[in-house]
């Protein structure tokens, strides 16, 4: 939601990408039981919209073919007894950004269904196509806004990922249009001038918005409008908005503001769980401790989950957007579940939980929860084939422990997802997990490797770019996740301190990556990305010079997970000694070290920068 979120989440996409494909993946999914044909006996059915009591559900080739007591089904249909525990069509989260891992871990918490509200075509086209094929089953489906509408230097478009901006009610048409041809499945639109943070940006005017709200609806597309404040949310409603993306946390609703969202026949996703951060609450952090979610949460989710923004300084709170739920409520408005992940205090799949508890908490009841994570986004998004357990629908199932109708909290207690029939292999997960945990612990104790007691990686002396210990000095550029940047090295003559040689890193920043990157890559174990222990040092020190321009040190992190942090310096016609303790990288002290990068980026050129001497001390 707001930009500084973002910000972070666009980065992690890029680095998420470059860890993946760098090292080994840490999750390797066996092979899993592809039989989509089976009945599942005895369980308390949730339909979507009701409980139904306990019933049979017998699913043919990925598809729910009936529904209902004792049924009889042919004698080789596989039988999964289910009694005492609740089945319920696979949860629909109605606001995230995709991209990663996202699908793959929403699928694992019972998210089948992802309505993403912004992401990368470099993630939602090629997601979308092998949906379409019938691949990717072990991850929720995708349905996206594609790119967003927005002022030009409005929200969005602060990371560097091109956003196509328009100006006036003229481009509308195009510009939806644009997005279609694209493969947008419906229109996101931001209404947001950042006031509601003390801050201001560019955004677009309500007659802009209004014409792109009667163009998308031209070409029959939803329009969903993301709004931070109540007179926004007033005014986009008034302009034919179909949803908004976000409840308003500025003020307390005014006592009309249920009727008028009703009138207009709009939906809402309040994202209480992204909302909560406003509050300086850590939303997500009791996901990480309850033991039904805890085993299947990677290190950057739990790190997510238990971060939050700074306590807002322009009075925002949450609570103005619970009551406002209260209120929509009683005014029969449909209230759909969307978490925004993977914003700070988020994760994909897990939040859903937590977003489904701070609905109950608001005043809905828990099949009315329920129902907001099911068959209210299905019908809000026209997804006829999903969201409630009939004869016809897909086969998207979850299937929990005990009675989340009575405690809403036993959605977490999961025994079974199905996606199309197929069972995701979520024991597969979490022993990948816990096997991860176990080497992040294991690196911890290790001893420091040979030859990195002097401390020295490189003096590039020998006219090569070995190093003393670890791997040797490798090229990295964002070409890796799909980025255009360019990157060489080559040993000169001419070290610092007068000594032979350096090590010499030129290249260009393509612009079209928020996180872009390029330049030369270490690891301190035999391979990258294996963490080393170097807790016996306390700093990097290194000789620089160059352009004059600025770059990055990059710390990976066991950890830290796939999210490097970073310290800058520059690089001007004297060699300089530059020296950064382990400590300003996160506050890392160095124990589970797994790489350290020295690149160009994210401003995009052409570079040129010299290091020698490089030291840990
Ligand atoms: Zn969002």
């Amino acid at each position: 939601m707001k930009s500084k979120r973002f910000l972070a989440t666009l980065r992690v996409l890029g680095w998420m990408a470059f860890f993946f494909l760098l090292s080994a993946p840490a999750i390797i999914l066996a092979d899993q039981d592809h039989s989509n044909s089976f009945v599942i006996r005895g369980a308390r059915v949730f339909d979507g919209h009701k409980v139904i009591g306990q019933a049979d559900v017998w699913v043919d080739s990925g598809k729910i073919k009936a529904v209902g007591k004792s049924l009889k089904v042919p004698s080789n249909v596989r039988a999964i007894g289910a009694a005492g525990d609740t089945l319920l069509p696979g949860l629909i989260d109605a606001h995230t950004h995709a991209w990663g891992d996202a699908l793959k871990e929403a699928e694992i918490f019972g998210v089948t269904t992802e309505l993403d509200m912004f992401t990368s075509l470099q993630f939602m086209q090629p997601t979308k196509k092998h949906q379409a094929e019938g691949k990717d089953l072990d991850q929720a489906d995708l349905f996206s806004a594609g790119s967003l509408a927005t002022a030009p230097g409005g929200h969005g478009t602060e990371y560097g990922i091109p956003v196509p901006t328009l100006t006036s009610p003229s481009e509308a048409q195009a510009w939806v249009d644009a997005r279609i041809a694209e493969g947008s499945d419906y229109i996101k639109i931001i209404v947001d001038d950042a006031s509601a943070y003390g801050s201001h940006r560019p955004t677009l005017s309500i007659e802009t918005v209004k014409a792109l709200i009667d163009a998308a609806h031209k070409r029959g597309k939803l329009v969903v409008v993301h709004i931070a404040r109540q007179q926004d949310a007033r005014d986009v409603i008034n302009a034919g908005a179909d949803g908004l993306a976000h409840l308003f946390s500025d003020s307390a609703p005014g006592p009309d503001f249920a009727s008028l969202a009703a009138a207009h026949h709009v939906f809402i996703v309040p994202t209480l769980t992204v909302l909560e951060g406003v509050d300086g609450v850590a939303s997500g952090e009791s996901l990480t401790t309850d033991s039904r979610l805890a085993p299947y949460l990677t290190a950057d989710d739990i790190r997510n989950l238990k971060s939050s923004f700074p306590k807002s300084p322009t009075g925002l709170s949450e609570k103005y957007a619970e009551q406002t739920v209260a209120q929509l409520k009683a005014a029969h408005v449909p209230i759909l579940a969307g978490t925004d992940s993977p914003n700070p205090g988020t994760a994909h799949g897990a939040s859903i939980h937590r977003e489904l508890e701070l609905l109950v908490r608001s005043g809905l009841t828990p099949p009315e929860a329920l129902a907001s994570a099911t068959s209210v986004p299905a019908a809000a998004f026209h997804l006829a084939d999903r969201g409630v357990i009939a004869p016809g629908k897909r086969a998207d199932l979850l299937l929990v422990k005990g009675d989340p109708t009575e405690d809403i909290t036993a959605t977490r207690d999961i025994v079974s997802v199905w996606k199309l029939g197929v069972e995701d292999d979520r024991a597969s997960y979490r022993a990948s997990l816990e096997k991860a945990r176990q080497e992040a612990a294991k690196a911890a104790q290790a001893a420091p490797p040979a030859d990195s007691a002097m401390g020295l990686i490189s003096d590039f002396d020998d006219g090569t770019a070995t190093t003393k210990f670890g791997t040797g000095w490798m090229v990295s550029t964002d070409s890796i996740a799909g980025g255009k940047s360019t990157g060489e090295m080559k040993v000169v003559e001419g070290g610092a301190n007068g000594d032979k040689h350096a090590l010499d890193i030129t290249g260009a920043i393509d612009g079209g990556l928020p996180y872009a990157w390029a330049g030369v890559m270490w690891s301190p174990g035999s391979q990258p990305f294996v963490p080393v222990n170097l807790s016996s040092k306390k700093s990097i020190s290194f000789f620089a010079k160059g352009d004059g321009q600025t770059y990055r040190v990059l710390f990976f992190t066991e950890s830290g997970g796939r999210m490097p942090s970073q310290q800058t310096f520059t690089a001007g016609s004297d060699w300089k000694k530059v020296s950064l303790p382990f400590s300003a990288f996160n506050g890392t002290d160095g124990h589970d070290i797994s790489a350290i990068l020295f690149v160009g980026g994210p401003a995009a050129g052409k570079f040129d920068f010299q290091i020698d001497e490089i030291k840990l001390e």
